[in-house]
């Protein structure tokens, strides 16, 4: 394992500057901790509130990234008030927590680690607590006590499983005491920590130790190559398991959507694939966490298919069957070790394994499943070392209930932001280069959708995807090409919005040109082309919607961006206003044929948009010639033609959007909203 420490950027550091510079270190290595795990402190001398010298704890605040950790994510205790509990023989969690609430000091500081009286016992100034994924290897095994003494007696102490909170600190502050020369502590099933007079010496032993036991593991892996067996099944090509995992995505989310509705990540990359391909990784994967660290997120076991069938329905049928056998289990186990109140969590697996298809994941949006894919990317990894050794053993089943359930752990879930109106939605949008798809797009992105952005511009497209990462963080959005007016480009670009997010809720067919010209001049080709894109075009955008909404069984929404000129048509639009009209039918037509599916279609009509929109380039000047005025004076005269006297924008058109997409509108199906400041000849009737 690589050493990161670097000199000349540690020299000037002190404190808990060094404290954060050897956090990242230890976060910047994904084989130590990912995703918010592990923990770490210093003890020093610094003034209190008074001036006076004190002895201070900063210990990593609960929840942050070691990745990314700053000095303001630790907090600052007063070392002396958290030693006078030493001699206690029991706390629970809760008066653990509120006895450090009192110990902190200063206001507005995160809450700190539940692993804090751990660090404060050790009798050391620099304290490191890593999940490394070679020192679980060696823990998660069942002799696993007899072997840590074998490689590091003397060096580090052992503790036999025990859940974080009081006992485990004291148990842990008594072994360092005992024995002033250990290096640190390994505690089984969980993780390894180090300590140090300096923070590189804490620092370097966590290297040392995991690489010691790396090359313990590279013996034992040669030794015995294939412990979980030979990959039997043969995976798929890469575009078989892409045509099958799209029929499969939306009935597993539809599935799993009966408890919470949930964004799907799916993963074929060749170490899932070998993993699932070996005839022990069923078994294997049922055993448990490698850390009860990870609980939270990947839950107690995957669901692993065995033996998946060839056929498509076969499959979907099987893991839908697999899904409710998963239920089953989880419910007597919820019930097995019940004590007291406690609220059944969701009851579907986070992680869905398949021999020859991959892995899929599931989390509240996209980052959450991602964070489920890398944890279990660590935990095959650590099955496989484990079983090269002997054999992959974690903590027993009662333990992970306590861990699943333990209120500490679900405490750091309350403190996450409420969730946004579409959070846990996938919404495609269709023209999202520009105009209103592109303020519509950022709006669905700003509610916490997953939004699938398609344009004929796949360069445009890919623009708006770019401005919304830069605005709603890593994969809010995803894009790429779609030409609403050919049949597959359609069907692949929804294909593809399947494998990205697992399924689809939100469909805005949007994309539209439109030719302006009086019939006796209107050209053939441009009557066509309106034809194809904005009445052919929604047609195939409907159709696809429905099959996919269909196979996910949750129901759905789309929205039609018509136009006021289907109620109230103007001169010299006959191509436009004509497909329009009958996109329109289209909708309707859905709204009828699909209200019982729970699939609600709704309209909407805007008039005369401005700003940066296609439409209003293309046709704003003929438009303009066509009311006989001056191109400049055309956002006037429209805004004067309404009744509100008002311009509208794009961002107004998303509004309306958002809304008939939304909860709040849930009773609402064939309707037309128009977004046109009030024109009263398109007034529906
Ligand atoms: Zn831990």
């Amino acid at each position: 394992m690589r050493n990161l420490w670097n000199n000349p950027t540690a020299f000037k550091l002190a404190g808990v500057d060094i404290l954060a510079y050897t956090s990242r270190l230890i976060g910047a290595n994904p084989e130590l901790v990912v995703w918010g795990g592990g923990n770490s402190s210093i003890k020093c001398v610094e003034p209190d509130h008074k001036g006076d010298e004190t002895n201070i704890l900063y210990i990593k605040g609960s929840g942050s990234d070691m990745r990314t950790i700053e000095r303001k994510h630790f907090t600052r205790l007063r070392l002396e008030d958290l030693l006078l509990l030493e001699d206690r023989e029991a706390m629970t969690d809760e008066e653990m927590v509120e006895y450090l609430g009192h110990a902190m000091m200063g206001g507005n500081q995160p809450r700190p680690s539940i692993e804090t009286l751990l660090h404060a016992f050790v009798p050391h100034e620099h304290v490191y607590h890593s999940h490394a994924d070679a020192i679980t290897s060696l823990t998660d095994t069942p002799r696993s006590e007899a072997l840590i003494r074998k490689l590091f007696g003397g060096e580090l102490g052992f503790v036999p499983y025990t859940r974080p909170g009081f006992m485990l600190s004291k148990w842990v502050g008594k072994i360092a005491k005992g024995d002033l020369n250990l290096k640190g502590v390994i505690l089984d099933k969980h993780g390894l920590i180090t300590w140090g007079k300096t923070a590189r010496e804490a620092y370097d032993r966590t290297i040392d130790f995991c690489s010691r036991a790396e090359r313990f593991i590279q013996t034992a892996k040669r030794k015995r190559p294939a412990p979980l067996g030979r990959v039997t099944v043969k995976s798929l090509s890469a575009a078989e398991r892409q045509s099958r995992m799209a029929d499969l995505l939306p009935v597993i989310r539809g599935t799993i959507g009966l408890s919470e509705r949930m964004i799907l990540l799916w993963d074929d990359s060749p170490e899932v694939l070998d993993f699932v391909g070996r005839p022990g990784a069923a078994k294997a994967s049922q055993l448990g966490p490698m850390t009860p660290d990870h609980l939270m997120h990947i839950k107690p076991w995957p669901l692993f298919i065995e033996k998946p069938f060839d056929s498509p329905t076969g499959l979907a049928q099987q893991v839908m069957a697999g899904l409710f056998q998963f239920e089953k289990k989880y419910l007597p186990y919820f019930n097995r070790y019940k004590n007291g109140k406690l609220n059944q969590l969701n009851p579907y697996p986070r992680i869905i394994l398949i021999p020859g298809l991959g892995m899929v994941t599931t989390g509240k949006n996209y980052q959450a499943a991602k964070i489920v894919q890398d944890l279990y990317h660590h935990n095959l990894r650590v099955i496989q070392n484990a079983s090269a050794i002997s054999r992959f053993q974690a903590i027993n089943e009662k333990e992970i209930h306590r861990f699943e359930y333990w209120p500490m752990e679900n405490y750091k879930l309350t403190l996450l932001p409420r969730e946004k109106e579409f959070s846990r939605r996938i919404v495609l949008v269709t023209g999202g280069a520009s105009g209103i798809g592109r303020a519509a797009a950022f709006a669905f992105a700003k509610e916490g959708a997953q939004v699938f952005v398609t344009d004929v511009n796949a360069k445009g497209a890919g623009e708006t995807v770019a401005g919304i990462f830069e605005k709603y963080g890593d994969r809010a959005a995803v894009g790429c090409a779609m030409d609403v007016g050919d049949e597959k480009s359609v069907r692949e670009a929804f294909k593809k919005c399947v494998l990205t997010f697992g399924g689809l809720d939100v469909v805005f067919s949007n994309a539209g040109v439109a030719k302006s010209a009086p019939i006796k001049d209107l050209a053939l080709s441009d009557w066509e082309l309106s034809l194809k894109v904005n009445a052919t075009g929604h047609f195939l955008v409907a159709r696809e919607t429905v099959r996919i909404l269909k196979k996910q069984g949750l129901g759905g929404n789309f929205v039609l961006n018509a136009t006021k000129n289907v109620l109230a048509p103007g001169k010299d639009f006959a191509a436009y206003s004509a497909a329009k009209a009958a996109s329109v039918q289209v909708a309707r037509i859905m709204a009828i044929e699909h209200g019982g599916d729970g699939i609600r279609v709704n309209i909407v009509n805007p008039d005369a948009i401005f700003a940066g929109s296609k439409l209003w380039d293309q046709m704003g000047k003929e438009r303009a010639k066509a009311h006989g005025i001056k191109f400049d004076k055309l956002q006037d005269f429209y805004a004067q033609r309404n009744l509100l006297k008002t311009k509208v924008w794009a961002e107004d058109v998303a509004e309306a959007v958002l809304f008939l997409a939304s909860d709040r509108a849930s009773k609402t199906t064939g309707a037309m909203l128009p977004v046109d400041g009030g024109v009263k000849e398109a007034f529906s009737r």
